[in-house]
Parts: C-alpha cells; sequence; structure tokens
C-alpha cells in the first residue's frame, strides 16, 4: 500500500487496481466496505471470525443481534446508493417500515408524542434478516472472497506502511503460530471490540486517542408475540426515550414475522434483569397500561437477552499520530455509539459512501489520512447527538463527558427543541429529519424552525397515549 511520502501521492490509497484489499470483519461495516472496495482493486477479502449462518440465526460475533436495529433513514439513503433496490429487497422480505411519528405511540419526558402524518420512516425487522440480505448481495460479486472461521491477530509491517494482516484459523485456538495475509490496504471494521489500537502499537505505531462517554445504560430484549400481533388499533410499535428526567426506556418493535421484540433499558445500578418473571415486572415500569395488557395477553417466544457495552467510544485515527498508511478503520472499530439512538448500521452505510466517494474523488489524491478524515467525517453528526445527550445523563463517565462552552448554548437551544418535539409539527420534522441522520443539524436553524424554538410556547401534549394517528392537516389539539 501507500506509504506516506513519494508513494502515498502516487497510489490512490493503497487500493491501486491490481492490488489486495483485506477487510476485517465480514457484518455490515465490513460487508459494505468491501463492497466499495471492489470497484478499486483486485481482490478484496473478507476475514470474519465467524461461521456464517445459514439464513437469519444470531451469531456470536455479533451478540447485539439478539436486541432491536432500526435502519434510520439517513442509513437507507446510503444503503440504496450503495446497492440500488436493496430496499425494496428488505420489504420484500417483510421487514416492517413504520412511519414516524404516526404509526407509534412515543414517549419522552413526561409527554406523549402527538401521532401527526409521518415525516420519516425506518426499518425494524431482525438484524440478522438485514445482514443475511446484505451479504447474500455483497458476497455475489466475484472480486469479493471471505476467510470465514478465522481471526486476525495482529498486523504485518511496521510504523509506515501496514502490509498484510496476521491470521489464526479459529480451529487452532490459542495454539499455531499466525500467518500473513498480504495486502495493499487493511481495513479494520471488526466492530467496538476492536484489538488494532493494540495491533498498531506492536508494529511499532501509535495507537489512536480514545473519546468515551459510558452511561452505564443497559439493555433487554425478548421476543413476544401479541394476541393481535398489534399494540392494539393502528399502532405498530411504542418507544419511551430514555432522557436525564426519565431514566428508563423502552418499548415494542415489529419484527419481520409478525412478532414484536420487546426491549427494556435502565442505567448503571439499576439494569434490566433477564430472568422471565423479573423482565415481565421491569417492563411494567414502562407508563403505559394497554402495554402491560398486551404483554400480560402475549406470548413470550424467546428468552430476554441482557446487553451491557453501551458507551459512546470515538478512536481519533484522524488526528495527528505516527500511523502506518493502508490502514483505515470504519463502522463501529472507528467510532462506537450508545445504541439507544439507533444509528450504528446507518453510520456503518453512510461510512461506506463517504469512502466510496473519497476514493472517486478526483480533485484528490485519496491518502490514507485523508480517507480516514472522511470516514470520521460520516461518523460525526451522529456522535455529536449522542455524545450530546449522553454527557447530560445521571452518572455518565468517560474521557468525553465534559463538554465544551459551546456545547452549552447549543444544549440551551436544544433543550427548547426538545420541549417542543413531542407536539409541534414544525419542530418534530426538523428533529426527526436530523436524528435519523437524513439532514444535517442546520435544518434545526432554519427559520421557521427557530422561530418555533425561540418564541412558540410549546403546544400542548395529548394527556393520554394516542390510539391512533392524527389526520393529515390536523392543526392543534384541541
Ligand atoms: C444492543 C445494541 C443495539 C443496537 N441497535 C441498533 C439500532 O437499532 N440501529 C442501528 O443502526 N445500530 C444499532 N446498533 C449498532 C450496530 O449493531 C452496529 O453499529 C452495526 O452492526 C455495525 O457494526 P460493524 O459492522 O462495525 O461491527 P459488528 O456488527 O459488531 O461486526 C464486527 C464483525 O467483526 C468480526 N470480528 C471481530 N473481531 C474479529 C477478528 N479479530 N477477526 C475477524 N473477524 C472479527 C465479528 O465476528 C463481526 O462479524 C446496536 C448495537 C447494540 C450493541
Amino acid at each position: 500500500m501507500n506509504p506516506a511520502g513519494d508513494e502515498e501521492s502516487r497510489s490512490r490509497s493503497g487500493v491501486r487496481d491490481g492490488r489486495h484489499a483485506v477487510v476485517v470483519g465480514g457484518s455490515l461495516a465490513g460487508l459494505l466496505a468491501a463492497h466499495v472496495l471492489a470497484g478499486h482493486a483486485d481482490r478484496v477479502t473478507i476475514v470474519e471470525r465467524d461461521r456464517f449462518p445459514d439464513g437469519t440465526k444470531p451469531r456470536p460475533g455479533v451478540a447485539q443481534g439478539r436486541h432491536p436495529h432500526v435502519l434510520l433513514e439517513g442509513g437507507q439513503l446510503a444503503l440504496e446508493s450503495l446497492l440500488p433496490g436493496f430496499l425494496a429487497q428488505l420489504r420484500a422480505a417483510g421487514a416492517p417500515r413504520v412511519g414516524l411519528p404516526s404509526d407509534m405511540v412515543l414517549r419522552q419526558d413526561e409527554r406523549w408524542f402527538r401521532r401527526v402524518p409521518a415525516t420519516t420512516h425506518m426499518y425494524t425487522g431482525s438484524r440478522a434478516q438485514l445482514e443475511e440480505l446484505l451479504r447474500r448481495r455483497v458476497l455475489a460479486d466475484p472480486v469479493i472472497g471471505v476467510l470465514e472461521g478465522t481471526e486476525a491477530v495482529g498486523l504485518a509491517g511496521d510504523a509506515s506502511r501496514v502490509r498484510g494482516v496476521l491470521l489464526r484459523d479459529r480451529s487452532d485456538g490459542a495454539r499455531g503460530e499466525p500467518r500473513t495475509l498480504a495486502a495493499d490496504l487493511v481495513v479494520d471494521a471488526s466492530g467496538s471490540g476492536t484489538r488494532a489500537p493494540q495491533w498498531l502499537t506492536a508494529i511499532g505505531a501509535q495507537a489512536p486517542r480514545e473519546e468515551t462517554i459510558d452511561t452505564g445504560l443497559a439493555y433487554a430484549s425478548r421476543v413476544y408475540r401479541g394476541k393481535d400481533g398489534v399494540l392494539g388499533g393502528d399502532t405498530v410499535g411504542y418507544y419511551v426515550y430514555p432522557t436525564p428526567a426519565q431514566v428508563h426506556g423502552g418499548g415494542a418493535l415489529p419484527l419481520e414475522d409478525g412478532t414484536h421484540l420487546v426491549i427494556v433499558s435502565g442505567l448503571r445500578g439499576d439494569e434490566p434483569p433477564t430472568d422471565d418473571d423479573a423482565f415481565a415486572s421491569y417492563a411494567r415500569r414502562l407508563p403505559h397500561p394497554p402495554l402491560h395488557r398486551w404483554l400480560d395477553e402475549a406470548e413470550p417466544l424467546s428468552p430476554a437477552f441482557g446487553y451491557r457495552r453501551t458507551a459512546n467510544v470515538r478512536r481519533r485515527y484522524d488526528l495527528p499520530g505516527r500511523r502506518p498508511a493502508g490502514f483505515l478503520a470504519t463502522g463501529d472499530a472507528l467510532c462506537t455509539f450508545n445504541p439507544v439512538y439507533g444509528q450504528g448500521m446507518a453510520v456503518a452505510a453512510m461510512s461506506a459512501a463517504a469512502l466510496r466517494d473519497a476514493l472517486a474523488d478526483p480533485r484528490r489524491t485519496p491518502t490514507t489520512a485523508r480517507v480516514q478524515r472522511a470516514l470520521l467525517a460520516a461518523s460525526r453528526q451522529a456522535w455529536d447527538i449522542s455524545a450530546g445527550a449522553d454527557r447530560a445523563m445521571p452518572g455518565a463517565t468517560g474521557t468525553a463527558v465534559a463538554g465544551r462552552p459551546v456545547d452549552r448554548a447549543v444544549g440551551w437551544y436544544l433543550g427548547r427543541v426538545q420541549e417542543r418535539y413531542p407536539s409541534d409539527p414544525v419542530v418534530g420534522r426538523a428533529f426527526r429529519a436530523v436524528l435519523t441522520l437524513s439532514a444535517p443539524v442546520t435544518a434545526l436553524f432554519a427559520p421557521p424552525v427557530a422561530r418555533a424554538v425561540l418564541f412558540g410556547a410549546p403546544l400542548p401534549a395529548p394527556a393520554e397515549p394516542p390510539a391512533a394517528p392524527e389526520e393529515q392537516g390536523t392543526a392543534a389539539l384541541p
């Protein structure tokens, strides 16, 4: 690949035609990065620790797959631009497409949301189904090969250039010498548990500075089949957003087979339990009696699964440091978010689109550093949202918990946005677009939104959970 200096300026980020790119991790970020690199390299090899399951069974390498995975609009747009027709495939496979806020009963800070017509949609099907569809589509490309059941355990090369990965067959366990797979470019897409910082140190390079914010949020999720398949009437889902004032969150989201994934979350010291009875009574803390009745009558179809590693972690590979050419990080390996904001898959897709654009930019040589900066930029808005919200959560810890002075001014404005979000259609549309990563943060400062935020009083929120969507054109509440 391309060390800094002469070769860097001659090469195109290590993926000159005729070259070999290796992607560590065959999950969403890895598959999408491989798809993009296949347009620039002779050969792309995905190295995956797991063996891929038949169909849509969960697999050990993505333990989070048992929990809800919503695909936000920003991710949908990026996926569709990378793999045209993918969303139609997802719909054809039965993934529910849920309109927000119309299709759901939503609550935040003691306020129910008005169910005004949808301004955005999310897909709520299972993570395993989405990944399987993506895998089938990406691996159909003959340029892309996979080494399953193979673990990357280090990098080959030195501080100036990475020349491959060190691999071990999982069947060997810890025995046996690792073998080297030569590569011109290595992309780390091995997820939040990445060991790449240690691998870099081992070849004499510098590990990235890590920024962390950890609220101690823990999840528990369990599949249920409801008696009517819905939460009453035309409500397809239900969600309570955790906030500093109401730290206990959760809800129920529809899956592709007519079942629902019920999720509960709590902070450090009040983690949701995973034994059956305790899970059900924890879920009863969600403030919605119809949901309690629905749960009483629903049939549990799985045990409850817990998940506790939910810290926001950003690895600053974009900052100056002794880093080798030919090494990039993407997906959760670059930036992991508190999953409660539902952003990781969308950012994996947006990062792949950024990789595509950086490699194809005719105006700039796509050096390793430049491409890495583009990858980080693709996750910046999601980071600002989750880090900004989590800094305010009680008990948050980590190296990036302290905000900058400018965050306080923005925080004041955002506080007013949040007060108006559940009931004001103008503010709601803009905030949803930003939260779903389909509009930039500046959308919150557009004149009609700013007027409502700065000068308008919050509109009244419904006193009861609204049982049905409002008609188009409904003005204020009675
Ligand atoms: C509880 C929970 C809920 C979530 N909910 C949402 C949601 O609603 N919406 C959303 O968009 N995102 C959500 N996410 C985030 C989402 O799961 C990830 O952002 C997304 O999967 C992209 O991850 P990735 O491909 O970077 O890593 P992962 O999906 O974690 O995959 C990493 C891959 O690398 C492999 N691997 C790891 N180490 C090695 C190695 N040394 N050698 C070879 N292979 C290796 C693993 O087996 C795995 O296949 C959630 C996450 C969690 C934890």
